[in-house]
């Protein structure tokens, strides 16, 4: 072998490992005894690798089992991520990238503020903010002090220009004397690997009046029986649990919450999960090229946009529920 050819070999990537897995208990119970629910793959970015959820035997909560380590999961959540973009890496495609974004933000909005009067002398937390860009905008419409928190170092984002970025698990940081009248986990909870625990973390941190609103995809929905193991709520390896209304409700009452209201709906569009489903279930694993499908994805908006008025009534896939600290 020539020197070339060596060093040739020597530079090639090895293929991707499979990651190493972790057993883990049931996140609301703590029962160890668990039935296969259903097969997923990332479907998503076409990512090597399947994953396995099952469904406790005693709470019936469904959860990822095994699941990749919280160490190895950041590099699923790469540049890629769609959290996390960066609006001017869409290109051409910028302009409905930024409204789709304003527009889901303003139904985050509109959601809280039917709950939290918002004004400078409030406060919030955005669990998982992502790109901030809801905290920023609440900052910017209403004065309120807002703080991100996401475990990946986000920092240099714009929207944390207004915005107090901070960084790591929510159960992990130190908040001293803080308390905040409004904690939001918008598509958070699904993601995370102690969810009882930010739950309670939570609880601890709100004011008397405070609110928590906490919105995840709904498990017993109508697109997770039209897709099934493409529904894009599974999005595999990333969630951890996923919620039906009875163990979401079950989840925050056992941390000491009180359910102010369940709303079968949320901020974030159910048409998202009409499109990818479909999408998934034609591409089969090989992953979604976000830029090439947004037009697709536009058409068929506009479409099916006679049902989507509907869609708070339709349960197609999301809920959110809007908690205080129980007496
Ligand atoms: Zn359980």
């Amino acid at each position: 072998m020539t020197t070339l050819a060596r060093a040739t070999l020597a530079a090639a990537p090895d293929p991707a490992p499979t990651p190493d897995l972790e057993s883990t208990n049931c996140y609301l119970c703590g029962s160890d005894s668990a039935r296969p629910f259903i097969g997923a793959e990332d479907d998503l970015t076409g990512k090597p690798g399947r994953f396995s959820f099952v469904s406790c035997d005693e709470c019936t909560l469904v959860y990822q089992q095994p699941r990749i380590p919280l160490s190895g999961i950041k590099a699923y959540y790469d540049d890629d991520y769609i959290a996390h973009r960066r609006h001017s890496d869409w290109g051409i495609m910028r302009r409905f990238f930024e409204r789709s974004m304003d527009r889901l933000d303003a139904s985050k909005e509109d959601i809280v503020a039917r709950y939290v009067p918002l004004g400078s002398s409030r406060r919030l937390l955005d669990v998982g903010c992502g790109a901030g860009t809801f905290a920023a905008r609440l900052r910017r419409r209403h004065g309120v002090e807002a703080v991100g928190l996401d475990f990946k170092e986000l920092s240099d984002l714009p929207s944390f220009a207004d915005v107090e970025f901070r960084c790591g698990l929510l159960y992990d940081h130190d908040f001293g004397e803080e308390r905040f009248d409004l904690i939001t986990m918008w598509h958070f909870l699904e993601h995370d690997y102690d969810p009882a625990r930010s739950l309670r973390t939570s609880r601890e941190l709100l004011t008397r009046d405070g609110r928590l609103v906490v919105e995840v995809p709904r498990l017993d929905s109508v697109t997770f029986t039209m897709y099934g193991n493409r529904w894009p709520g599974l999005q595999a390896p990333q969630h951890t649990a996923l919620y039906s209304r009875q163990t979401l409700i079950s989840m925050v009452e056992r941390a000491g919450l009180e359910v102010l209201e369940y709303l079968p709906y949320g901020a974030f569009p159910a048409y998202f999960y009409l499109f990818t489903g479909a999408a998934f279930r034609l591409l089969k694993g090989r992953g979604l090229n976000l830029k090439r499908a947004i037009i697709p994805y536009a058409i068929g908006q506009a479409l099916l946009s006679p049902l989507l008025v509907f869609e708070r009534r339709l349960n197609l896939a999301m809920q959110t529920i809007v908690c205080r600290r129980a007496t």
